[in-house]
């Protein structure tokens, strides 16, 4: 899933300022998943941006509402269309793949983000922690790896082993907080057997397939 986390509110009151009609729009994706762009957060986020007004005897209507996915065009367009009258600017609770496609729909309406985006990853069930698993890269290497990925996890993305910067099966980057990628790698091979795979020498990556702006014809 793809990590998002809310802006805070000062932040979002200052990218809002001075214009009137807003819909704040939630995603029931990934964002409404982890409740950080569900319908109620979308709701109180409206809530918090009216009150702010009213403290502060400011102008406009704040309404807001809930895409399905909002990086779906189609999805988008449907949802929203009926409910853009007299709206100036759409702020999206969505990652940041979602005011981008909210721009495709609406090229003529500013597009605003409360939320910053840290990637695609997942969660952890007693903490509620997010961890950060997975960049894109277009060229999957966990079938060697023993489904660790090294080009996200490894800070310096290597992909034959570990750096001279490991202490103890930690990261020399971030000051030995984080497990060394590659140390995890390894211990998960010999776990299933496979460490002739810890071995094998891997090519320098093709990063041409990780060029961004990519686009993927499906
Ligand atoms: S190797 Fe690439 S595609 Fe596979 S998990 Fe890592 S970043 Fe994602
Ligand atoms: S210590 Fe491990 S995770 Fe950290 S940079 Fe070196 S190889 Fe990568």
């Amino acid at each position: 899933m793809i990590i998002p986390k809310q802006m805070p509110l000062e932040k979002i009151l200052k990218t809002i300022e001075g214009i009137e009609n807003i819909l704040v729009v939630g995603c029931d994706g990934c964002s409404g998943i982890y409740q950080v762009g569900g319908i109620k957060q979308a709701e109180t986020l409206a809530t918090l941006i009216k009150m702010h007004r009213q403290l502060n005897n400011e102008p406009g209507e704040i309404r807001h509402t809930i895409v399905l996915r909002q990086c779906d065009q189609q999805l988008v367009a449907t949802t929203l269309r009926p409910q853009m009258e007299n709206i100036d600017a759409l702020l999206s609770l969505a990652c940041g793949v979602g005011p981008q496609t909210l721009i495709d729909v609406f090229p003529d309406h500013k597009i605003l983000t409360a939320v910053d985006t840290f990637g695609m990853g997942g969660k952890d069930r007693e903490l509620g922690h997010f961890f950060e698993y997975c960049s894109g890269c277009g060229d999957c290497l966990l079938n060697d790896t023993g489904g660790i990925c090294p080009m996200t996890r490894c800070p310096k993305a290597l992909v034959n082993g570990p750096c001279g910067g490991m202490l103890d099966g930690k990261c020399e980057v971030g000051d030995y907080k984080n497990d060394c990628a590659w140390f995890l790698i390894y211990e998960r091979l010999k776990k299933l057997g496979q460490l002739d795979k810890f071995k094998k020498y891997r090519e320098p990556r093709d990063w041409r397939v990780a060029q961004s702006p990519r686009k993927l014809e499906i």
